[in-house]
């Protein structure tokens, strides 16, 4: 039996704005997370000039538990879509874009010489527009790590999403410390960029072990953090134990910025994108 969702995660989709995205994507053989996640956000983003784009393909390599892209053989990478990518930004005039990927154990570089052209991309004919990346772990290899810094994003992004106790469950194929380590290494090698995780609530999770996440996020220096409801996107993803207050949420913002976090956004419809153009403007 599926829970009720509660009044505060209703929203209004915006089928204006879902169309307009969705004309655009197939004409340029993109995909975006906002559409593909059916994400209640959409319209907001939209509005405010931000969107999330996945790239190398919509088959990943890995099998989380509570996510929603479909695994299997990887599909071959497109050497067109940077540039389609990068008009893209363009038609839709965002001044910040969030690039992601499926994880691509797949490829030797695991995909980062395909994110640094997309960057390289976006910035030629986009020379405004603030660019976020929020990366898989890239095998946790420093040389491909070092390939997307030196492409110098404004943000690198690389999500936990869950806590360390939970990663067994949760995130079979993944491994905390090993994300842990790209925040780090990623930081320590251009203090410039922001670096910016997160994670969802709702699998299980005691608020001491949110707050240990955090703890073990400052200690690598990152500077943006993200909370934000699990939503089940079927019978046969992990199990939602919980939907988390509004309160709740709050209570772990203000704990989050006390703790030392520059900014934070934490809300039962926060995704790690969500807000990212004011996130990172902060940064400039
Ligand atoms: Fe897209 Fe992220 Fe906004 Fe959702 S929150 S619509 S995925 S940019
Ligand atoms: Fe989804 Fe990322 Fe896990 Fe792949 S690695 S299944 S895209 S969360």
């Amino acid at each position: 039996m599926g829970r009720k969702l509660p009044e505060w995660l209703k929203v209004n989709y915006n089928k204006e704005a879902v169309d307009e995205v969705s004309h655009l994507m197939a004409d340029l053989k993109l995909n975006t997370v906002c559409k593909e996640a059916n994400c209640p956000n959409l319209g907001e983003c939209f509005k405010k000039k931000t969107a999330t784009f996945m790239i190398l393909g919509s088959v990943c390599t890995r099998n989380c538990r509570f996510c929603n892209v479909s695994n299997g053989h990887a599909t071959n990478v497109d050497p067109e879509e940077p540039m389609n990518l990068a008009q893209a930004v363009k038609k839709l005039n965002l001044t910040h874009v969030v690039i992601t990927s499926v994880t691509r154990d797949d490829l030797p570089d695991g995909g980062a010489a395909h994110f640094a052209k997309t960057i390289e991309a976006v910035r030629n004919i986009n020379p405004d527009t603030t660019i976020e990346v929020l990366i898989p772990d890239l095998k946790g290899v420093h040389e491909n790590l070092d390939i997307v810094i030196n492409a110098n994003p404004n943000v690198i992004n690389h999500n936990v999403e869950t806590v360390k106790y939970l990663y067994a469950d949760v995130r079979p194929q993944a491994d905390y410390e090993r994300s842990l380590q790209v925040l780090q290494y990623v930081k320590e090698k251009a203090p410039h960029i922001t670096s910016k995780t997160g994670i969802m609530v709702g699998l299980g999770e005691t608020d001491e072990q949110v707050y240990e996440v955090m703890d073990d996020c400052l200690k690598v220096n990152c500077d943006i953090f993200t909370i934000g409801q699990y939503l089940r996107p079927s019978e046969q993803h992990i199990e939602l134990k919980e939907y988390v207050t509004p309160e709740k949420f709050e209570e772990y913002k203000k704990v989050a910025l006390e703790k030392g976090f520059k900014y934070v956004a934490s809300g039962p419809l926060v995704r790690s994108s969500y807000k990212a153009g004011e996130a990172s403007s902060i940064f400039k």
